[in-house]
Formats: structure tokens, sequence, C-alpha cells
């Protein structure tokens, strides 16, 4: 894996807006998660995972966030993308921190935008690397290309 780049401040600005949706949206053992994503146009969307009593119904929050972008410009990419998990309140730590999308979140993210950077935890830092350093050897439904 190459050395990953810093956060800009748009990265920042980016990080804050995950950090605020789950913030305004956290239940315990319910709403955990927050994402937020810029599209290639350059506009922000967040959303929060939905648990659910029935486990594999449970939808991350990029997951969300993708939807409500895709509703509301189409395919418009993802240049962008984090996540970030509010500790439970019994952690003596209620620190929201940057967290990495799960194995079925980066294949999402790498179907909707094969280029896109993820901003991932990086010792004291997050830091930004390309959703293909991510995830190597893609799943794929026919032969390889
Ligand atoms: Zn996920």
């Amino acid at each position: 894996m190459k050395r990953p780049a810093k956060l800009a401040t748009a990265d920042k600005a980016l990080v804050a807006a995950a950090t605020a949706a789950i913030e305004q949206r956290y239940r315990n053992d319910w709403q955990e998660v927050g994402a937020a994503l810029r599209t290639r146009s350059g506009k922000i969307f967040t959303g929060v995972n939905l648990d659910a009593y029935l486990g594999r119904m449970a939808v991350c929050a990029e997951a969300v966030a993708l939807g409500r972008a895709f509703v509301d410009l189409g395919d418009d990419g993802i240049d962008m993308i984090v996540a970030v998990r509010h500790p439970p309140p019994e952690d003596n730590d209620q620190t929201i921190a940057v967290v990495s999308p799960c194995g079925a979140c980066r294949e999402l993210i790498f179907d909707y935008d094969p280029k896109a950077r993820v901003i991932v935890p990086n010792g004291k830092t997050p830091a930004v690397v390309p959703i293909g350093e991510l995830l190597p050897n893609k799943y794929s439904r026919g032969p390889e290309r």
C-alpha cells in the first residue's frame, strides 16, 4: 500500500458532516455509525446505519448516504467517503472516530465509483486511500478481465 495522503480541508469537513449526522441521530444499539460522501459534483450527503432486530436487514451508513445521493443526483460518482463510529454510553472515551468501511461497503463503493477515495483510520490522524487499495481482487460475476 502506498503511503496514505493527509486530509485536505474539504475532507475534514466531510468527517465533520459524518460526525454531525451520528451526533444528531445516535441511538444506542440502533444508530452508531455516521457516514458522509462527496459526489463528483461536490455535493455532500450523509447517512447513519439502520440496525434492525433481524440483523441481516441492517444497512450500513455508507449505503444510506449513497442512496440519498443517488436519489437526488443519479449516478454522480463518489469523490470521497468516510464513516465514523459513536461509542456506546458505557465507554469511557466518548470520541467519535473514523472507522474503515466494512467489506460489503468496500464492494458497494467500488461498484459506484472505482476511483472513489476513502478516509480511513491511520494512527492519530485519519488518512485518504483509494478504494482499490482497500479491495484487492474484487469480487467479479464473470471471468477476470
Ligand atoms: Zn458497511
